[in-house]
């Protein structure tokens, strides 16, 4: 079996387009952001990445 493509969290698959979370050591992909935003703080983990995709529209 591949688990390439779970979700850290609940194991869902994440589809074409998972959320991804920067880990220090590796990184981790989500089903959705809800699941991202739980194991980042389960696990006290720091997203050190800009997401250049999302934060362009948002700022003028
Ligand atoms: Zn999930």
């Amino acid at each position: 079996m591949n688990n390439d493509r779970a979700c850290a969290l609940c194991n869902l698959d994440v589809g074409t387009k998972p959320f991804v979370l920067h880990g220090a050591d590796r990184d981790y992909q989500f089903c959705c952001e809800g699941c991202r935003g739980i194991y980042q703080m389960l696990h006290d983990i720091k997203d050190t990445a800009v997401h250049n995709d999302q934060t362009e529209n948002q700022k003028q």
